[in-house]
């Protein structure tokens, strides 16, 4: 069951006091219920029989024309419709239509002199000039109190503005002379609470015709079709909130108006009319009130936003010399704070701070360095978002007490976990003149056993400290405009950095290439003269160095075989570093596969190897020294990792993946482990002991090929089972067959 409208609305509730099913109307008119279906009356104000001459329950369950003795149609009522002027046993109404749910809330209101419904848009156009010459907020907002007087007739007519807070304070007013001058004067948020708030950015404009009014009931209460109390939010008879009507009667009014001031789609104030009597103003005179208001509200938003694009102007110019400057110093700190340009003047402060690694930068009025590390990291750190802004910081953070003449206000922008940039306001004692005492904003009602509105409206005075003025919403933007300058800045320095230190260790990578290219083409002069003189030795000198010397010396002999191998290795693993333009060819696979076999003398070298090569390989399109030594490495570590086996199997083929050629030679030899798959790439890396030769060296030229003819090469394996190479190249060019 939804709730129900509570029976007694008191200040503790009345916040959340569910005023759009309050179930009952103001009683200068009849508030009538249909069933949108089919027209017949569902539910109406307990007041029929005083306004149409026919008691309640007469009505209940009767089609609408019962009432309406004229021609009509449904859609006369239906949702935006203009309001209708009917005629009931000889009375003139005005009907107000709208739908609530599957109800139609048909407001009659009596229509006593029918004017010229235009008369006030005429006059409005007189006031569009006027509002247009004013030079100043002040001056609008006074001009907009004068003309609602002059055009309503109100005794007291007020330009109400809310702070952040949603205390409103009275910034223009025109009034009999015989009344106190309410100007200047602030209320507590409390006096509206935030659901009318919420109805007056809907409604726009409100009547209150007699605060002495009853308030009429519906009848019956709960809605028929729905079972549920209707919302008449939207009802212009509405019954006023109890607590309100109390709070109008104790400040001694008779009826009000209150027109919202909508300034980008939010409520900015309320242009709040009172009479000391009864006032009733018809549906025309409330249009041309929202008019006004409407106008008004365009006229602040035009100044707000001239004021805001001035400031944003220069807050940009600023921001743009600060992103300069920042460019051009090594140390952002400095080129935030000691150029010419400073980051304070950047949102209006009284001082400022920077933390940079762990560092103060401290300019203008601020707390001191050990104050500062306690407000970081106590309570800036702590909070959620990367901007945070206060204009009482002691009343979130006590210990800024200490330092609130400085620094009462904060604002805080998060660059990066090292990296905040903070700006300070300091103090301004500010004297606030309540109308009444806010603190005393309630009492308890000893007859009524509950608690009330304050009575007294008495002006009270109250010091306000520790108080800065506020931060605007143009400093958010301004700040995160700049918290992107400074990470952009600080992301290009880095990728510089990056880049520079990448040039230096590619540097240092050729030089090592260098040198180790020429070591070891210096080297293999000497290897191959020891060669030689070891061949001499063997021939000539066997018999003087005995069977012991013999072997020692065919020991040298293979480890100069396995130093040459190694040097010829390097230099040509160097020698491909260094060919920037791979000359390329089309390249018969199988032919090169048979002949790379030959040279192996497989027969000698491997006489259990089962050897399979796939029919129709395709041909290749690449150097083909460079494709020649890939194959003989390929194959011949095939063999060998192999040859442990009884049967070994090397198997050569092509197949598809990810829609490329891939060839793959597969053996059934010792494998690779898994951590190695990738590091057998590089130079000198083995995966095995001495049980088998080699230098390590093959497959990083074998990568540095594939690399250069755009391709890449990667291996399969499952450790004692075998492994398989797969390898792709940059696919055979178009035409490439043309000139055959
Ligand atoms: P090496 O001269 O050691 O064969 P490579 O660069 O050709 O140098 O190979 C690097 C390492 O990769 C080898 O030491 C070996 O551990 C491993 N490897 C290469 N091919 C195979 C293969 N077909 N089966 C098992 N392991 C292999």
């Amino acid at each position: 069951m939804d709730a129900q409208y509570p029976v007694q609305v008191n200040l503790d509730n009345c916040a959340k006091e569910p005023i759009h099913i309050i179930g009952k109307s103001q009683a200068h008119g009849v508030l009538l219920v249909c069933d949108r279906s089919n027209l017949n009356i569902t539910q109406a104000g307990e007041n029929t029989s005083e306004f149409f001459g026919i008691p309640v329950d007469e009505l209940l369950g009767k089609p609408l024309s019962f009432l309406l003795k004229m021609p009509f149609s449904g859609h006369d009522f239906e949702e935006g419709s203009l309001p209708q002027e009917v005629e009931v046993n000889g009375k003139k109404f005005l009907v107000l239509s709208h739908t609530s749910e599957e109800s139609l809330v048909l407001d009659f209101e009596p229509l006593s002199t029918v004017g010229d419904p235009f008369f006030f848009q005429k006059q409005l156009t007189g006031i569009l000039n006027k509002f247009q010459e004013a030079q100043s907020l002040a001056q609008l907002s006074s001009e907009a109190a004068k003309l609602t007087r002059k055009m309503f007739g109100y005794d007291r007519v007020m330009i109400y503005r809310f702070d952040e807070e949603w205390n409103g304070e009275v910034i223009a007013e025109t009034k009999n002379d015989d009344m106190e001058p309410w100007l200047g004067l602030r209320y507590p948020a409390t006096d509206i609470p935030q659901q009318s708030r919420r109805l007056f950015l809907k409604h726009r404009v409100r009547i209150i015709a007699n605060v002495h009014y009853t308030p009429v009931p519906l009848k019956p209460e709960i809605s028929p079709i729905t079972g549920k109390p209707l919302d008449i939010s939207r009802s212009s008879l509405r019954a006023v909130s109890p607590i309100h009507i109390e709070y109008l009667k104790n400040m001694g009014v008779g009826a009000s108006l209150s027109a919202a001031i909508v300034v980008k789609g939010k409520l900015w104030g309320l242009i709040a009319c009172h009479h000391n009597t009864a006032k009733h103003l018809d549906f025309y005179q409330r249009e041309s009130c929202r008019f006004l208001a409407q106008m008004l509200s365009t006229e602040i938003t035009l100044h707000e936003t001239s004021s805001l694009l001035n400031h944003s102007e220069q807050a940009e110019s600023i921001r743009r010399k600060l992103v300069a400057q920042m460019k051009s110093h090594d140390n952002i700190v400095e080129a935030l704070s000691r150029d010419s340009v400073k980051y304070l003047e950047l949102i209006d402060c009284g001082g400022g701070a920077i933390f940079h690694i762990n560092q103060w930068e401290l300019n203008g009025n601020t707390p001191t360095k050990e104050q500062l590390d306690s407000l970081l990291n106590n309570f800036i750190k702590q909070q959620p978002k990367s901007l945070f802004w206060t204009r009482n910081l002691s009343a979130l953070f006590p210990e800024a007490e200490e330092y609130k003449k400085t620094a009462s206000g904060l604002f805080s922008l998060k660059i990066s976990d090292n990296k905040y940039i903070l700006w300070f306001k300091p103090e301004v004692v500010q004297v606030v003149t309540w109308g009444g005492n806010p603190q005393n904003k309630v009492f308890y009602n000893e007859k009524e056993q509950r608690l009330s509105p304050r009575k007294s409206f008495e002006k009270w005075s109250e010091k306000l400290t520790g108080f800065s003025e506020p931060w605007h919403e143009l400093d958010r933007n301004t700040a995160r405009a700049l918290r992107e300058n400074i990470s952009h800045v600080l992301l290009v320095r880095q990728r510089r950095e990056i880049e520079a230190l990448n040039a230096k260790l590619i540097e240092a990578n050729q030089e090592l290439e260098l040198f180790s290219y020429g070591l070891s083409h210096d080297l293999r002069a000497p290897v191959r003269g020891m060669e030689g003189f070891l061949k001499i030795l063997r021939e000539d000198y066997s018999e003087v160095l005995g069977s012991e010397g013999v072997k020692y010396l065919d020991m040298s002999t293979g480890l100069t075989q396995k130093m040459n191998d190694l040097i010829d290795d390097i230099l040509e693993y160097s020698r491909l570093g260094h060919i920037e333009k791979v000359e390329k060819q089309k390249v018969d696979t199988e032919a090169m596969l048979k002949e790379i076999f030959e040279l192996f003398n497989l027969p000698v070298n491997f006489p259990r190897a089962g050897i399979t090569i796939q029919s129709n390989l395709p041909v290749m399109w690449g150097n083909r020294r460079m494709l020649f030594q890939l194959w003989s490495n390929l194959l011949n570590n095939a063999l060998k990792y192999s040859s442990g086996k009884e049967k070994p199997v090397v198997e050569v083929g092509v197949t598809s993946i990810n829609d490329r050629s891939t060839f793959y030679v597969r053996d059934n030899g010792i494998g690779v482990a898994e951590n190695l798959k990738k590091k057998i790439f590089e130079t000198f890396q083995r995966g095995v002991g001495s049980k088998f030769k080699g230098t390590g060296i093959g497959l990083a030229i074998v990568k540095r090929i594939v690399e250069k003819h755009a391709g890449d090469i990667w291996v399969e394996s499952k450790p004692g089972e075998g492994s398989i190479f797969y390898f792709y190249l940059e696919p055979l060019k178009v035409g490439a067959y043309a000139n055959d």
